[in-house]
């Protein structure tokens, strides 16, 4: 009997020659006999795999992946989560929403373009001139609506705000440049949110276009084609010579099959705000998206802490419409205040509700931004146990790919414990941004080695309350790591400052030594703390306050206003002048 062996989607040679216990070379030539080329750093997929181990006696079994996985932990998509409270049998299959992300100059603008002028255009006079943010198509008589602001930034900043505009992504690759890092940054995003993927290869009329190199670049990101028996669809396009946009919609719409995009249209209504801005004339215009229910003019909607009475609703083309059912994007007037890109909203039954509600959302989020929660490795542990975390989301930065990879390696090695452990991105180079947004949206830890963070991403994390932590050596990178998925991370040490004084005058004391004279100029010196001595900005002492007298009498501590002598242990370069910060150290919270 063959022994059975688990194999993921797609493997690199090394890899599969290791978990097979034979020499690489070996496999490269049985690879080779059975017409595959491959160098020990490549992949193949499964079904190569299969037939290769098989000749070793093996059979090779599919891995459990670890999306499915997440699918049975219950990571549900957000949209799923608007529509728990909904009657099972009520609920229709509805439209998918697309956004189009992918590196910058790939051809994401382009491709929008071609949708919308190959698909909608046709048979409507002048095509459409206004830009609301989203559009949507029909294809075999059915519906797609496309979100027409591409990139990342957009994306996450829904997911921030909690909001998950797109059921499906299309990353586009520009066939002639391949997987470049905001491609990269794009699949991290999307398989954060847990959205469904697939390709769309750009740029396919330029005679450079190299397809099977953009194929092989995805097969190593797990985004194994589907022609190679992996399970991520690519569809050659151009969407300059607009060819292949049929095929790509025919592939939207098998995705959203394979996903059941459902809605009740005739429950609770609520979506996700796609834009909104300010018109000198018209007051506040915005584009909404429908998710669950008919949104209806004459409506009560609270947008984030914005509401009012809808008085207008048009469609993607500017025609004025009276209802709009889930999935469709509709520009509406009314609002009293401009939300933000992706806020919820809700139709609620009267005014007086949706004062009541957006009063109460103004002071949640007064407190919210006074205590700014923070998902920190020292958190880690007591969110598990409290039950608001079941896994800890990394972004890995690092300064080579020679440390990258090995970090990876180890770092999945600790997520088989209990709590999982889930990399969101890997990536040589400084923190930046984007990365923060990353790990902002999606509840992640930076952790970084060798590597710098950018001061704006020092900034915009501090902000976000996002923890980022840099390594010089591996080890306590992931020592930490280990540590805070087992619970048993120190938490943070801080400082607590208790007090400062100035020095007046020094005095020669035999037995202690030199003595300062301080006044104490704010909260209290205490005996047995610590002390940090500045001349200028410079530290020029930093240890035990080992004496503290007032009026020659020894004092446990001197408040504010008070003067004291005090005295350094093993210190004696005192002047006047020079300030005194007395500290404890403290376990932070
Ligand atoms: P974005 O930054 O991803 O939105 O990319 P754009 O849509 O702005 O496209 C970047 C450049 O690539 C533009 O000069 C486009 O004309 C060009 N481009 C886009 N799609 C194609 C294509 O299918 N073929 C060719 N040859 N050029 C394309």
């Amino acid at each position: 009997m063959s022994t059975k062996i688990e194999l993921p989607s797609s493997i690199v040679i090394r890899d599969l020659a290791q978990k097979i216990e034979k020499s690489p070379i070996d496999l490269i030539k049985k690879l080779m006999t059975n017409g595959v080329m491959a160098t020990i750093n490549q992949s193949v997929d499964f079904d190569t795999a299969a037939i290769v181990v098989g000749e070793y006696g093996f059979e090779a079994v599919a891995e459990v992946i670890e999306e499915e996985v997440k699918k049975e932990t219950g990571e549900v998509p957000l949209w799923r989560q608007m529509i728990a409270g909904e009657d099972g049998t009520q609920l229709k299959l509805r439209p998918p929403v697309v956004t189009i992300l992918g590196h910058v100059d790939h051809g994401k603008t382009s491709l929008l373009d071609a949708i919308r002028s190959t698909e909608v255009a046709a048979g409507e006079a002048g095509g459409i001139t206004q830009h609301i943010g989203a559009y949507q198509v029909e294809k075999k008589g059915r519906l797609i609506t496309f979100l027409d602001t591409p990139g990342h930034a957009a994306f996450t900043q829904m997911r921030a705000r909690g909001a998950q505009g797109a059921d499906i992504v299309v990353l586009v690759v520009a066939a002639d440049d391949g997987v470049m890092p905001q491609t990269r940054e794009a699949i991290a995003h999307a398989k954060a949110a847990r959205v469904p993927m697939m390709v769309a290869l750009n740029k396919i009329d330029k005679a450079n276009a190299n397809p099977d190199r953009v194929k092989q670049q995805l097969a190593e990101l797990e985004l194994v084609p589907d022609d190679w028996g992996g399970s991520t669809m690519v569809v050659p396009v151009s969407a300059k010579q607009k060819m292949g946009i049929d095929d790509l919609l025919e592939g939207i719409l098998l995705v959203a099959d394979s996903t059941e995009i459902k809605a009740n249209p005739a429950g609770k209504v609520i979506g996700t705000v796609i834009e909104a801005e300010l018109d000198k004339s018209k007051g506040v215009l915005a584009t909404l998206l429908v998710q669950n229910g008919t949104l209806e003019s004459g409506d009560i909607v609270v947008a984030g802490t914005a509401y009012g009475k809808l008085r207008a609703i048009s469609d993607f083309k500017g025609k004025p419409i009276k209802k709009a059912g889930p999935s469709t994007p509709v520009a509406v007037m009314g609002l009293s205040d401009v939300p933000s890109a992706g806020d919820i909203f809700e139709v609620v039954q009267s005014e007086k509700e949706a004062r009541a509600i957006v009063s109460e959302r103004a002071q949640t989020a007064k407190t919210l931004s006074q205590t700014k929660k923070k998902v920190s490795l020292e958190d880690l542990f007591a969110n598990v146990q409290a039950g608001e975390a079941k896994e800890l989301n990394l972004i890995v930065k690092a300064d080579v790919q020679g440390s990258l990879e090995p970090i990876v390696t180890e770092l999945n090695k600790l997520g088989e414990g209990e709590i999982g452990l889930h990399i969101l991105h890997a990536e040589t180079g400084n923190i930046g941004n984007n990365d923060v947004m990353l790990a902002s949206a999606s509840k992640a830890i930076i952790v970084g080695f060798n590597v710098q963070a950018d001061v704006d991403a020092r900034r915009m994390a501090e902000k976000e309350g996002v923890d980022l932590r840099l390594y010089e050596i591996i080890y306590r990178m992931t020592e930490d790591i280990e540590k805070a998925l087992k619970g048993m991370l120190e938490p943070e040490i801080v400082e607590k400052v208790l007090g400062k004084a100035t020095v007046l005058k020094v005095f020669e004391a035999s037995k202690f030594g030199r003595v300062a004279g301080c006044k104490v100029t704010e909260g209290e010196l205490r005996r047995g703390a610590k002390v940090r001595l500045y001349r200028g900005t410079d530290i020029v002492y930093e240890g035990d306050l080992s004496s503290l007298r007032h009026e020659k009498e020894d004092a446990k501590e001197i408040r504010t206003g008070f003067e004291c002598g005090v005295g350094f242990k093993s210190f004696n370069d005192i002047q006047p002048g020079d300030q005194l910060v007395c500290y404890l150290i403290e376990k932070g919270a």
